[in-house]
């Protein structure tokens, strides 16, 4: 990671201040001297030449400032380093093109096309001037980050409308029946597909000012209006015929260029995001696509040069592609996500599908009556059978498992493999829980025919129950890993004690004992200022740059020292101590951000919220107060939700959500594709960034389908214009294939476990210091 805005300054004094502030507003200073010189050299009479030969150097010294000063930002900004890196890059290669062209303007046979080769540059920085304005406004457009197919689709039809109006409205182009095409050849062309792309910039840059909140952001009224001014001279050329600009078309484009300039030397500010809406990007390709039909069907009625109407149909391929991709990749999702619920050696649900069921269940309780039982059961001696018969007949006998237990069920209960020799059945309670167990029974009183042999298996078998019979209102902390925690632990109980089956039950397998104090300590734990908050960093993927970081709390407990989340969570959540808890978190997380972003670190903080917390009201009136007690802006807070937690009561968990989003907070879909939330439902939820759950993550590099999920993930979030967070980054294997996804950001133990923010800002420091080595 290279020096940046956001990293607190390890270098004093002098040098530092210079690199900051006094180099960039010097080359700002020498663009504006330059400016300044070519209006000069424009007005008035010039009888000696003196003027218009200073022009030359003028224009590349305009040329070179704007380049360092747009490189200068690249290399310092965090957040936007990329718009920055192709900012600078168009401007290199609009340089190689002017000196293309000065080479070529002395050369007298080649003169009256000397203006080709910067044209033709200047073209090529179309993609990415686009795609660094898209990738700016990305949050806040309707565009899909990446859409170069839809701007370079924008642009044909741009042009074909563009020559076509030319063609019709100016005196030559009218007279000559299309000749202000085909004249001259190579200089007009150029100029019209170099100001059609002007044009498909600056309506990219009204469409994120207005769609999105980046009106408010100065700079890219500047940007939109460096494109105007540069294009303004080929403009009027064009509308006139001709393809001499306007002698003031030098010195408006150097005003561009200080437009750009002081774009990037003001400061990076966070953009607020903005609910997502595909509903844009479609319209924005149809448009596309209509203008351009439009345009050809025009173009061949009024027999006007055929050339525009290629163009303008290319134009319409190149968008029908990109809906046609759209569409395709959704249903991809929808059926990856959907093969993801299976297992593989059996073909019956997987851990993932059972907690999913389970998650539902304990989401919609009334859809089980009189309730839920959870069994798990393994084989006994599995591992002689593996060991003995070797492992192709331990797979056998686990499809043959699966292959008796399944018919053997009642109705409407669900058979998933956990892993290993270990099979999870969810069921009601009552009859039908019974029945479970005489399947089960069934199933095994026969034995098994592998490997020639004939072997007798016996089974061990948990249940867990819920609601349990001591607290039959149900557990408000309940949640799938628990019940099938609870059933393993029953099915533990039940092998060592050799027994067929047992049942949990909390007075005997132990959750309670201390509870009551521990609640009370918990109680005090909250406002007595034992929380703590550890940082997790989440880094740019493909750079490595600090993007944010996730507060995870901590309890330290005066006897048993630091509890970990889910020792103390659950218990917050049953005892309703969920949203003082969740107040202090916040608390504590933007009072650290505050000082973060009084040292110069601008770090984005996300924070966890219960699903409780999501259905009280009056979260965003607190949240807004906070933020402004510390005077921290409100987009760079994101807060963490589940897809469960959205679900559990929709309209009010969704009223909260808008109300948070109302303010400028981002939110965050926590574990995703763990949950039950659909497609459709995504669309529609107001929320900026997507974390991927680590079991995808986990998986990535050893299970297609897990990688086949987080590709379509990555696609379809990006398509939502949404932020993807890959959690649980272990390896530099799966960050390389992560990356490789285009997946944003990633957070795990390879970058640094979550730390206390003392020790976070010593990690962040040596990180600083090694990359600058
Ligand atoms: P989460 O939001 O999914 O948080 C990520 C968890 O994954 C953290 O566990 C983190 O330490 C762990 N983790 C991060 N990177 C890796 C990795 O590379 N490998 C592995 N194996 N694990 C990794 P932690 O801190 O124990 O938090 C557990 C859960 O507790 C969180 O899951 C979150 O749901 C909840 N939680 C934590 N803090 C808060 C809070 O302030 N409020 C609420 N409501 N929930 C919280
Ligand atoms: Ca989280
Ligand atoms: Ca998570």
């Amino acid at each position: 990671m290279s020096r940046s805005d956001n990293v607190p300054s390890s270098r004093p004094g002098a040098l530092a201040s210079l690199r900051r502030t006094i180099l960039p507003r010097g080359a700002l200073g020498v663009l504006a001297v330059s400016a300044i010189g070519l209006f000069l050299t424009v007005s008035g009479p010039d009888p000696a030449g003196v003027r218009s030969a200073l022009a030359l150097p003028l224009s590349f010294t305009a040329l070179a400032a704007t380049w360092w000063i747009v490189r200068w930002r690249a290399r310092r900004a965090t957040a936007e380093r990329s718009v920055w890196r192709m900012f600078s890059l168009g401007c290199l290669l609009y340089g190689m093109g002017a000196v293309v062209t000065v080479v070529v303007a002395v050369v007298p046979r080649t003169a009256p096309l000397a203006e080709v080769p910067a044209g033709v540059c200047g073209v090529l920085t179309f993609p990415l001037a686009y795609r660094a304005l898209v990738r700016w406004s990305r949050h806040g457009s309707g565009v899909d980050p990446d859409d170069l197919l839809n701007g370079c689709a924008s642009l044909l039809v741009a042009t074909a409308v563009l020559g076509s109006v030319l063609v019709w409205t100016t005196p030559q182009g009218h007279a000559a029946g299309g000749g202000l095409l085909t004249s001259l050849p190579g200089l007009r062309q150029v100029l019209l597909v170099q100001d059609s792309a002007v044009i498909v910039l600056v309506v990219a840059a009204l469409t994120a000012a207005f769609t999105g909140r980046l009106y408010r952001d100065v700079r890219l009224w500047l940007v939109t209006a460096a494109y105007l001014l540069a294009g303004a001279g080929g403009l009027v050329a064009l509308a006139g015929g001709g393809v001499t600009r306007p002698a003031w078309s030098l010195p408006v484009w150097a005003l561009g260029l200080l437009a750009l300039s002081t774009a990037a030397i003001l400061p990076v500010r966070f953009v607020p995001t903005q609910s997502s809406d595909p509903v844009k990007s479609t319209v924005g390709s149809f448009v596309v696509v209509l203008a351009g039909l439009g345009t050809a069907v025009t173009v061949v009625a009024t027999g006007a040069p055929g050339i525009l109407a290629v163009v303008g149909l290319a134009g319409v391929l190149g968008s029908s592609v990109r809906l046609l991709v759209n569409t395709g990749e959704l249903a991809q999702l929808a059926a990856s996500r959907e093969e993801a619920l299976t297992d593989d050696l059996t073909g019956i649900a997987n851990r993932r599908a059972i907690v999913r069921q389970l998650d539902h269940t304990l989401a919609h309780p009334g859809t089980r009556e009189p309730g839920l039982q959870v069994v798990v059961f393994d084989l006994d001696h599995f591992k002689e059978v593996n060991d003995g018969l070797g492992h192709s007949a331990g797979d056998d006998l686990l499809r043959m498992v699966a292959q008796r237990v399944q018919p053997a069920l009642p109705a409407a209960t669900v058979l998933g493999r956990l892993g290993g020799d270990e099979f999870a059945i969810v069921s009601n309670a009552g009859a039908q829980g019974e029945a479970v167990l005489g399947a089960l029974d069934e199933a095994f009183a026969e034995p098994f025919h592998l490997a020639g042999m004939s072997v007798h298996v016996d089974l061990s078998v948990g249940r867990a129950h819920w609601p349990t019979s001591d607290s039959p209102g149900g557990e408000g902390s309940v949640d799938a890993a628990m019940l099938l925690r609870r059933a393993d632990t029953a099915m533990y109980d039940a092998k060592r004690n050799d027994l067929r089956c047992t049942t949990y039950d909390s007075a005997r397998h132990g959750e309670t004992r201390g509870l009551l104090s521990m609640v009370a300590d918990l109680r005090q734990g909250i406002t007595g200022g034992q929380l703590r908050l550890h940082y997790q960093p989440q880094l740019v993927a493909t750079t490595g740059e600090l993007a944010g970081v996730e507060a995870l709390v901590r309890w330290q407990h005066p006897v048993l020292g630091l509890l970990m989340p889910g020792r103390f969570l659950p218990l917050a959540e049953s005892h309703a101590l969920m949203d003082a808890l969740t107040r202090e978190v916040l608390e504590q997380a933007v009072a650290q951000q505050a000082r973060w972003h009084r040292e110069g670190l601008h770090v984005r903080v996300s924070v966890n919220l219960a699903a409780g917390t999501l259905l009280d009201t009056s979260l965003p009136a607190t949240v807004n107060a906070l933020l402004t007690h510390h005077r921290v802006p409100a987009t760079s807070l994101v807060l963490e939700v589940t897809e469960t937690a959205l679900l559990r009561e929709p309209e009010r968990s969704l009223s909260v959500v808008e109300g948070l989003r109302a303010l400028g907070a981002q939110v965050s879909i926590d574990d995703f594709g763990t949950g039950y939330s659909s497609l459709t439902q995504l669309r529609q939820l107001p929320v900026s960034e997507l974390k991927l759950d680590r079991s995808f993550t986990m998986d990535l590099l050893s299970d297609p389908r897990a990688a086949a999920i987080v590709a379509n993930t990555i696609n379809l979030a990006h398509a939502l214009q949404l932020r993807v967070v890959a959690e649980g980054v272990e390896d530099e294997a799966t960050l390389a294939a992560l990356a490789a996804l285009a997946c944003d950001e990633t957070q795990g133990y390879l970058h640094a476990r979550p730390l206390p923010a003392d020790e976070f800002d010593t990690w962040l420091t040596q990180r600083v210091v090694g990359a600058e080595r």
